[in-house]
């Protein structure tokens, strides 16, 4: 650019001008005369190139008068030289193609940045430390480089023999080590690069008569500094779009919109978070590890707590609910009623629902607990203390046979403390649902136990103050929301789930939850015995299920549901029909996907009551139905299954006294996928299989996650960041109950980055 040109010619004529003037004009500080300096360099000045015509000729008075002129010249030009003062700027919603030459607009589009705001979240998908590269000197023969070297020649060789062109290319590093580089059959390479030019080239190392290397990727260094002698970013790229073109990209973006508003800049300080500007430049163009760290902590935490707040503020705040009343002696009473002592998990559970019920802010509690881990109870104890206040509760399960189950267990509990639980069913008859309903309107009935019968016309509560769903995933959150919207004021919530979600999973996808967990089994029970065989060994364990149909429990089979249901049906039917011929004296029912839900349900029906011996199944039935004779579960092609998932599948058996089994059949059984499954041999924790379920195969392979709109996070790695997400929810809710609608004016810079990124981030809904 002339002005730094200029700036440049101004710093290297000042100085001798100075010293021409110091040592009295007489023309000797310069080798070869003044006149000949500046007619080398004052190209920008062409009035200096006048003014200095025959000084070595003048005597010093006259040269005096030139050099005197000649400072006025330089530093009047100084000072009219644009100040440095407002760069051009960009605004994030502006346009991306704004940063890059017209003609790689396209290249932006097809990588979905659009906006500069694009650009700037268009993070690095890892990075090349290139800060030091080696020297060709020290490079081992085989090894893998990079480096950067100097095109002195290239060329385009054809080997007689194989036919072979190759490219090469002579080079030569910062020290002046020779090497060549070679590319195999790719020639249009030659035309890709220019004697002279900077290459960053990485490849396999050869050191035979010199030093070879043959290249697997290179980059034109260009002339900015972007790619070499830094810590250097790799972008997420498609064909055709090169990483020094996205490099400069960003670096244009960076340089023309920042700085930027920093949305959580009245929070930063007291959150220790690096400086949002500052973390978006050192994301993309880090100093040092350490700069980078911070960063990504930083836009991470940024990440999250737009998430938790869309979550917030979707769920419509903080809202003020009803606040009951809680006597010790109600909870000395419901544990005397009860005919076992309480976890101590239960204990802990059941005191945060106690409190959330006393809070006058409307209760949101995910209840979190394996199968088996008493969550009905507490269910049981949240709806008596809304009894005990005079209002109603409901508790909504996902199938007939769940809610049931449901109904027996709650009146077990609640019936000896004068509770009346009611049961409605979409198959309740039509006068029994009459009588039902009217219970539930005038008051008298206390709890309804049901399915969706429970949120359809003509369903109407006296005082609905507590509202409890199973199995929360089944439903989505649209159901959730029908049950509170029987409430008149808002009912306090509880979801209960068997699905071992890891904490950090669960709290972005119930953002607006409070999470507790039952982490602790009732004593007694016996974990289910694993075991984990290779598809040959198959018949062992339907050996296994002889003997255990002789001693008369019931045995379930499971085959990964296809997604296709024509082949779906087609795989149970084959796998019905081995079994009958491998068993033929029991008694086997089949359950697939292609069946209408109330014709599943008849037949668990009928596995619950003892009619058949062995249930097929490639559908997923549910986890919570207690079926006290299963001893024995085995899975088919159990590596298509999550592992959480499959912990759950053997929460089914054993469930009645009875030792349970789990016989895990690995279709393929690589390495990879039995060190897998062996976690399942080895650990009984729903939620130590679920986090390594996460780490194993990331969160989009959980049960449900993926159906139920799972965000994609962009650096968030919910296997590692349970603690930034505690810390991004908690600011969340703390702006919420504040600003509910984010109006306050330090709170505009986070309502606009909200804004602009709920699409961006890519929130389809939140469960
Ligand atoms: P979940 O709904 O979490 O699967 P349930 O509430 O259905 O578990 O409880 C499973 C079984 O354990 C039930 O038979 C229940 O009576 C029993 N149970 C629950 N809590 C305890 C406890 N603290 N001690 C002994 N048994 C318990
Ligand atoms: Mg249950």
């Amino acid at each position: 650019m002339g002005s730094v040109k200029e700036g440049e010619v101004r710093e290297r004529l000042l100085r001798p001008i100075l010293r021409e003037l110091q040592d009295g004009a007489r023309d000797r500080v310069v080798v070869g005369g003044l006149e000949g300096l500046v007619r080398n360099l004052a190209r920008p000045f062409p009035k200096l190139l006048d003014l200095f015509q025959g000084y070595g000729e003048k005597d010093p008075e006259a040269r005096k008068k030139v050099l005197e002129e000649a400072l006025r010249i330089l530093q009047d030009g100084q000072e009219k030289a644009p100040p440095p003062g407002p760069k051009p700027r960009l605004k994030p919603q502006d346009p991306a193609h704004l940063l890059a030459p017209p003609q790689s607009r396209k290249k932006l589009s097809e990588l979905g940045l659009h906006t500069v705001r694009d650009v700037l979240h268009h993070y690095p998908r890892r990075y090349e430390d290139r800060r030091a590269l080696p020297g060709v000197r020290y490079l081992e023969d085989g090894q893998k480089a990079t480096l950067s070297v100097k095109v002195l020649a290239k060329e385009l060789v054809r080997t007689p023999k194989k036919g072979m062109q190759l490219v090469q290319v002579k080079a030569m590093d910062a020290w002046g080590w020779r090497l060549a580089l070679v590319w195999f059959n790719q020639p249009w390479v030659l035309s890709q690069i220019e004697e002279g030019a900077t290459l960053i080239v990485t490849g396999r190392v050869q050191r035979r008569n010199g030093v070879q290397l043959l290249v697997e990727h290179f980059e034109d260094e260009g002339t900015e500094s972007l790619s070499t002698g830094r810590i250097v970013p790799i972008y997420p790229a498609k064909e055709g779009v090169g990483q020094a073109f996205l490099r400069r990209t960003v670096h244009r973006a960076l340089e023309m919109a920042l700085p930027l508003p920093d949305p959580v800049e009245p929070y930063r300080e007291g959150l220790a978070l690096m400086p949002y500007s500052q973390a978006l430049r050192a994301i993309h163009f880090p100093e040092d590890e350490e700069a980078l760290k911070k960063a990504l902590l930083r836009l991470k935490f940024d990440e999250y707590l737009l998430l938790e707040l869309k979550a917030l503020l979707d769920a419509g705040g903080v809202v003020l609910g009803r606040a009951f009343r809680v006597e010790e002696a109600w909870v000395e009473a419901f544990k005397k009623a009860l005919p076992f002592p309480l976890t101590r998990a239960q204990e802990r559970v059941m005191a945060e629902i106690a409190q959330d019920m006393q809070s006058p802010r409307q209760m949101a509690r995910l209840l979190q607990g394996d199968v088996g881990s008493g969550k009905t109870v507490v269910a049981a104890f949240a709806l008596y203390l809304a009894a005990m206040n005079g209002a109603q509760g409901a508790l909504m399960a996902p199938t007939e046979i769940l809610a049931r189950q449901h109904f027996q267990n709650l009146t077990r509990y609640l019936f000896p403390l004068g509770v009346r639980v009611e049961l409605l069913l979409g198959s309740t008859p039509a006068r029994e649902r009459e009588a039902i309903l009217a219970r539930l309107r005038s008051g008298e009935a206390q709890v309804a136990v049901g399915t969706h019968a429970l949120i359809q016309e003509g369903v109407e509560f006296q005082d609905l103050g507590l509202a409890v769903v199973d199995e929360e995933h089944r439903f989505g959150v649209l159901q959730r929301r029908a049950l509170l919207k029987m409430a008149k004021t808002p009912p306090d919530v509880l979801v209960m789930s068997a699905t071992p979600i890891p904490r950090s999973l669960a709290l972005t996808l119930y953002g607006d939850l409070e999470v507790s967990v039952l982490d602790e089994m009732p004593p007694g029970r016996t974990p289910v015995k694993t075991k984990v065989l290779p598809h040959r060994l198959r018949l062992q364990a339907y050996a296994f299920a002889r003997e255990e149909i002789k001693k008369g429990h019931q045995v379930f089979v499971v085959a990964p549901a296809i997604e296709e249901s024509e082949l779906d049906l087609k795989a149970a039917t084959l796998l019905y029909e081995e079994l009958q011929g491998l068993l033929p004296e029991a008694r086997i029912a089949l359950l697939h996907g292609k069946m209408p839900a109330r014709e599943k349900e008849a037949v668990m029906e009928a596995f619950r009551q003892g009619a058949y011996d062995l249930l097929v199944s490639t559908t997923v039935i549910e986890v919570g139905v207690d079926i006290p004779r299963a001893t024995l579960i085995i899975v088919e092609n159990a590596e298509r299954f999550g592992l959480a998932q499959l912990h759950q599948l053997r929460g089914r058996v054993g469930r009645g006294g009875l030792p349970g089994y789990a016989i895990f059949l690995a279709g393929e059984a690589s390495q990879k996928t039995m060190k897998r499954l062996k976690v399942l041999e080895a650990s009984t924790d729903g939620f130590y299989i679920a986090e390594m379920d996460l780490k194993l195969r990331g969160p989009g392979e959980l049960r449900g996650t993926r159906q139920s709109g799972y965000p994609e996070l962009r650096l968030g790695d919910l296997a590692e960041d349970t603690e930034v997400i505690e810390r991004a929810r908690a600011l969340a809710k703390a702006i919420v109950e504040e600003d509910p609608d984010l109006s306050l004016p330090k709170h505009q810079a986070l309502k606009e980055e909200l804004r602009a990124q709920a699409e961006r981030i890519g929130f389809r809904e939140v469960i």
